[in-house]
Order: C-alpha cells, then sequence, then structure tokens
C-alpha cells in the first residue's frame, strides 16, 4: 500500500497519451482516490477528463486510518493527496450520489439531478456495513463503523450520553473481528466502558485459530476491554428516556449498552450494477476479470465493490491493484490483477496481533501457517 495521504511514486508509463476520453469515477473512497492519482502520475499529457462522483462529504480519505480521527477531530488531516484535484483535468463531486447508470446513453445521473456522460466508467462504490436483523436495531445509539460521518456521531453520542446520565458510558461493539475490536478500542479511549460481542468462539476468527483467539482475548482483556465470545446480541431494549439501553445476548444475558456499534461485515455495494444490468457474483459484487472490465466492455469495477473469482476483498492492497491495472489497461498495457494474501495486521488496541496465510487450513492441501499475538 502506498502511505497514506500521498500519491503512488511512479514514473510515468511510456505510452501514447490517452485522447479525447470522458472518464467517470463512481466512489470517492481509497480506490477511487487511488486511479485519479495513479492516472494524472501515469499520464501526464494525456488530454482526458476524469470526473470522480462521491456520496460522502468529504473529499476521499484514508478510511483504514479512520479511528486516528478521534485523536484530531479533523477530517481533513485524513485525507488522501488533495493536489490530485488541483488536476485541471480531474473534477471532484462530493456529497452527489450516483443514482442510475443509463447504459445506452452512456451517462451516470446523480442524486443533484446532474448528468454526466461517460466513454470510460468505474465502479468504485466499496462495500456497506452489514448488520443482522434484531429485535431494537433501529433504537437511536446503534452505529455503523465505516466512514468519517460515522465516527463523527459516535464521538457526539458518548459526549451527550454521560453529560445525560451523568456517569460513564458503557458501549457494546457487536462482532468481534479485526474492525469490531477496534472500534471496542475507541470506545474506550472516547471514555466508554466497552465490550465486545462474537457470535464465534474466538475472536477475529478468520484470521486465528483458537488458541491464538484465546490468548488474543486475554490479552483485550488486560487491556480493559472485555471480551464475550460464543454469544450474539439477540435484541435491543431502550432505556428510560428511548434511548438505547440494554443489549440482550443469545444465553439471554444483558448487558447495559449506552451505545451500541455494530461491526458485524461487510457487503459490497452493488446495487447499481444490478439495476444497470451488469453480471454479478453469486456472493455479490460486480463480476470483473483478470483486466477489472465487467460485463459491460465500458465499465470497470474495483475495490471491494468488485467480484473477481467470487470473493469481493475487504482489504485496501488489493482495490489498489486493481485501480493500477485498469490505469494501465487505458494506457494500452496488459497488466493483470492477481489476488494475493497480505496478511491482516490488528491496530488501534495496543495488541500486536497478526496472521498470515490459510491460517483455519481450509484451503485443500494448504500447509499451516503460523499466526502470531503477542
Ligand atoms: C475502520 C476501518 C479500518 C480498516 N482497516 C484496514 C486495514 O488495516 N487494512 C486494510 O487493508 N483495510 C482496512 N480497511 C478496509 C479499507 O478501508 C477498504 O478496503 C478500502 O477503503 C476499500 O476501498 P474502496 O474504494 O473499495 O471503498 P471505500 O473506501 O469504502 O470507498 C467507496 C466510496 O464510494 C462511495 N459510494 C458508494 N456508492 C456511491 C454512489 N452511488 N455514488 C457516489 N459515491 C458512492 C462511498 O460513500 C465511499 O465513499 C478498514 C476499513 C475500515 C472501515
Amino acid at each position: 500500500m502506498s502511505t497514506p495521504g500521498h500519491s503512488p511514486l511512479i514514473a510515468p508509463a511510456e505510452h501514447a497519451p490517452l485522447a479525447d476520453q470522458r472518464i467517470v469515477v463512481i466512489g470517492g473512497g481509497m480506490t477511487g482516490h487511488r486511479f485519479a492519482a495513479r492516472l494524472r502520475a501515469q499520464d501526464p499529457e494525456g488530454r482526458w477528463t476524469l470526473t470522480v462522483i462521491g456520496e460522502e462529504p468529504e473529499q476521499p480519505y484514508d478510511r483504514v486510518h479512520l479511528s486516528n480521527w478521534f485523536a484530531s477531530r479533523n477530517a481533513d488531516l485524513l485525507s488522501l493527496d488533495v493536489s490530485v484535484w488541483e488536476d485541471p483535468r480531474i473534477s471532484l463531486l462530493t456529497g452527489d450520489k450516483a443514482e442510475t447508470i443509463d447504459r445506452v446513453a452512456a451517462h451516470v445521473t446523480t442524486t443533484s439531478g446532474t448528468t454526466v456522460p461517460y466513454d470510460r466508467l468505474i465502479l468504485a462504490t466499496g462495500s456497506w456495513a452489514w448488520a443482522p436483523r434484531a429485535e431494537g436495531r433501529e433504537l437511536p445509539g446503534i452505529f455503523s463503523y465505516r466512514t468519517v460521518g460515522d465516527v463523527k456521531q459516535i464521538a457526539e453520542w458518548v459526549a451527550l450520553r454521560e453529560k445525560t446520565l451523568g456517569r460513564q458510558v458503557r458501549g457494546v461493539v457487536v462482532g468481534g473481528g479485526v474492525l469490531g475490536l477496534e472500534a471496542g478500542a475507541a470506545l474506550q479511549d472516547l471514555g466508554a466502558a466497552s465490550t465486545v460481542v462474537e457470535f464465534a468462539d474466538r475472536v477475529m476468527a478468520v484470521q486465528l485459530d483458537q488458541g491464538g483467539g484465546e490468548m488474543l482475548r486475554l490479552l483485550i482483556q488486560d487491556k480493559g476491554i472485555d471480551v464475550r465470545t460464543g454469544v450474539g446480541a439477540s435484541r435491543f431494549q431502550p432505556a428510560g428516556d428511548g434511548q438505547v439501553g440494554t443489549a440482550v445476548l443469545s444465553d439471554d444475558s444483558t448487558l447495559d449498552a449506552d451505545i451500541v456499534i455494530f461491526s458485524t461485515g461487510i457487503r459490497p455495494r452493488d446495487r447499481l450494477a444490478r439495476e444497470a444490468g451488469l453480471a454479478i457474483g453469486e456472493r455479490g459484487g460486480v463480476v470483473v476479470g483478470d483486466s477489472c472490465q465487467t460485463s459491460d466492455p465500458a465499465i470497470w469495477a474495483i475495490g471491494e465493490c468488485a467480484s473477481f473469482q467470487e470473493s469481493c476483498a475487504g482489504l485496501i492492497a488489493p482495490g489498489n491493484d486493481m485501480a493500477d491495472v485498469v490505469v494501465d489497461r487505458f494506457l494500452g498495457g496488459t497488466r493483470t490483477h492477481q489476488r494475493t494474501d497480505d496478511g491482516t495486521k490488528l491496530k488501534g488496541v495496543g495488541v500486536d496481533a497478526a496472521a498470515f496465510g490459510d491460517v483455519n487450513a481450509v484451503t485443500p492441501g494448504p500447509s499451516r501457517s503460523p499466526s502470531s499475538t503477542r
């Protein structure tokens, strides 16, 4: 991954400049930014225009380090290289959402009513934070953990509840994966008591085996974050003032919960592509081949919204590679996207934990690779 906040250090590619192309990217997130930065760096002489349509009000930012927002309370400090937007060939629309893709007319229409024509369209719409259905799920005080908007609301809610209740806020995170543990630490940093609830029998169940998961649970508990494994949150009950107050767990025990954060997985944001009739993977996501082209030769998909070999990435490295592949292809190259396992590292919790390879040996014939917890 390139250093956050900076464009990839790359020399212009050797090729004829791309000419007379109207390129549109839907999604002003991490891979949308990567694509813009890469195209600009690799094709400084090209006569193309690029419009990036971003639904979030902020300029593209470093989502990987979202939790850093709590320290600065300044979203600008998370911004990815803003010099990209100074290029006169590139326009960034923020706070506007692509609503439809008309593949016959070759244009995108946004919520504000803007019509943006394209010769080549790139979908970089990322994922949405999925949460299971549960009674009381809509109560005020229940959040996701994906955007700057989410972390702002979480910080405001903790401060407000602390003031209203006149005591320490009690927070519950549903989901003990990497992001759930990070959210649990964020709650603790905000001064709340923090409990992470995980339905599986261990935390980071995708990345760690039983022994590693148990060791990590103990280390996290040492940091003052309570961790309950083997139980899910089945429903939520309001406090006397109508805000969320209690989480009822699958073993019928209860937890005080003045705030709840769901971190129970992500799903690719593929609605636009579905409605436009593009091929969609069995488990969701816009189907792409190793050139990242979709079933429509004028449309590409990169990042978490793209389904490559039946799976959608949940990490930034493959998304960046996909952006680079599309730029290379636009400039006449033949690069292909390959999925590699870059491992997973826990961050923000104060415990160094990393996992590499197929830790749970679920693929046929793998060698067992180590997970490490310290
Ligand atoms: C808290 C947190 C920590 C993470 N930590 C790590 C980590 O340590 N390592 C790692 O590799 N990955 C990490 N990730 C994952 C990483 O952030 C993602 O893999 C990466 O952001 C994916 O890039 P993307 O461009 O596909 O999606 P995103 O960055 O989510 O960008 C998609 C953008 O498209 C916008 N959008 C969607 N639909 C539309 C529409 N119709 N019109 C306009 N805009 C639209 C969305 O609002 C969003 O801004 C983390 C994620 C989170 C939330």
